[in-house]
């Protein structure tokens, strides 16, 4: 544990969209495993009460928590509180000040609009209320590496940087979690993960659906902002990283943080975006928007490892399936003994980390039985698990509240990110439509086609 454990979980934005679908399930979840024993006080407006918010827990449950589990939830209920009143007024803050009783280590999670960040973290400094308290903030970090640091002053204005918890929750995933230990677990891997040996790296997170009535807020993000800035480059860290001395704190943020520092800054010949037909009929979305739903880019690392090793990256929406993959491909064997074609798969790690799946699994040639020297492409398994065991969501809340920050974003990897998109968030690159149901826009393959192509998920 660094620091006290947190004796009070306040949620603001206890009515709203990601308090329902993530953040009950993940109480429920934590009080069943006993990680939750504090009160947790809902603030939310709209004149709601106490009786209105069990209901509305115990429907978040029902519909995205796995089905409501009657001991957990009467003691959740039992440690459930309510601030009604608006984020604006001091007397919401007053209010809360007041139920935190004799709270001295409070956690905010504050699931609320960005526009909303400041004025809560004004309320809670000028209550009193953040004496002592961690805060956690989702994202989007800023839409740009100005507003994230216009962010960072806002936040550190109140609250230490120990004290700030910024959520991507890919980090907490368990499939993000076993591809780390997968890395640096074992001996094998490690001659072999470098330019010496590979040839490229290609990530793909692709969603069958589209904007899913969220075109208003879609809108101000895009597929660079919603899921490439944060999650995807979060990815490449993983992928891409040295060693860290240990596998806890600051360490693992120390060396995800150098790989954003070696990214090169985006350019326009390396990104390729997209948005599918029908996009700008969706409710909230301008008829003439310009923002991609599809992006697929080519990122260079300036480093002794992998100089010369393209990762390429590839998100979007309305795409032929649902999944998020890696594979790392190695360059092939530099004589062909046998005399076959070429125009086979070379040897690959893939890292399955979605959605309802993960998976390791090797890429190999094996000889097909037969008089002939002949093979075929087949795939070691070292994992292949369903399901989250424990969800994001849970890991994270409970890790803020011992004020362990190590799956959480600093401040110093957020702005290298940003510095890494800035170039082409400001440029209006050109954009292309492409069909629902299809990969993106065809100069997407263009980019990788040299190295062999994109890769379609596999089962
Ligand atoms: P919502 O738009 O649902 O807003 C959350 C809540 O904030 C709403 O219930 C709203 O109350 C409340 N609120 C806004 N302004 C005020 C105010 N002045 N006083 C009191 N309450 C206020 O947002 P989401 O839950 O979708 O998202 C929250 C955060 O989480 C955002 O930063 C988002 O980017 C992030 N996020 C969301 C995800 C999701 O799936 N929803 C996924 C990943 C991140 P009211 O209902 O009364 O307007």
């Amino acid at each position: 544990m660094i620091g006290p454990c947190s004796d009070a979980l306040v949620l603001f934005g206890a009515a709203g969209d990601l308090a329902f679908k993530k953040v009950f399930p993940a109480l429920q979840a934590m009080i069943k495993r006993g990680h939750l024993t504090v009160p947790v006080i809902g603030v939310a407006r709209s004149n709601r009460n106490i009786a209105q918010l069990r209901d509305r827990v115990r429907d978040s449950l029902t519909r995205f928590g796995g089905g409501v589990d009657e001991a957990a939830f009467t003691k959740l209920v039992e440690q459930l509180h309510y601030v009604d009143g608006d984020y604006r007024e001091d007397e919401t803050f007053r209010r809360l000040r007041q139920k935190l009783g004799g709270a001295r280590h409070p956690l905010y999670y504050l699931a609320i609009p960005p526009s909303m960040f400041r004025t809560v973290v004004v309320g809670l400094e000028q209550s009193g209320c953040a004496q002592g308290a961690r805060v956690v903030v989702e994202k989007p970090f800023g839409r740009d590496l100005a507003s994230a640091q216009a962010l960072n002053r806002t936040l550190h204005r109140v609250f230490d940087e120990s004290a700030i918890f910024r959520i991507d929750h890919y980090l907490g995933k368990e499939s993000i979690q076993n591809l780390l230990y997968f890395r640096f677990a074992n001996s094998f891997l490690e001659p072999i993960w470098n330019r010496g040996h590979v040839e490229s790296v290609q990530i793909t997170m692709a969603e069958e659906f589209g904007v899913s009535g969220r075109g208003k807020f879609y809108e101000e993000t895009g597929a660079l902002r919603d899921v490439v800035q944060n999650h995807l480059l979060q990815v490449v860290a993983n992928v891409a990283m040295e060693p860290p001395i240990n596998g806890a704190g600051e360490a693992l943020r120390d060396e995800r943080i150098k790989v954003f520092k070696r990214m090169k800054p985006l350019t326009a010949q390396t990104l390729v975006r997209g948005q599918f037909r029908g996009y700008r009929a969706e409710a909230g979305v301008a008829p003439d928007s310009q923002v991609e739903t599809f992006a697929s880019l080519r990122i260079d690392l300036d480093s002794w490892r992998w100089a010369g090793v393209p990762f390429f990256i590839r998100a979007g929406k309305c795409l032929p399936v649902t999944a998020t993959e890696v594979v790392v491909t190695l360059k092939r064997p530099p004589q062909n003994v046998f005399g076959e074609e070429y125009g086979h798969q070379p040897n690959y790690v893939r890292f399955r980390l979605g959605p309802d799946r993960m998976a390791v699994a090797i890429g190999a040639r094996a000889k097909m039985p037969g008089e002939k020297m002949i093979g075929h492409e087949m795939e070691l398994f070292v994992c292949h698990q369903r399901g989250d065991e424990m969800e994001a969501y849970e890991r994270l809340i409970g890790d803020a509240m011992i004020g362990d920050a190590s799956l959480f974003a600093r401040q110093d990897g957020v702005e290298a990110t940003w510095r890494v998109m800035d170039p082409v968030l400001t440029l209006q690159t050109p954009m292309s439509e492409y069909e629902p149901g299809t990969w993106g826009p065809r100069h997407s393959h263009t980019l990788i086609e040299p190295f062999g192509g994109w890769q379609s998920p596999k089962e």
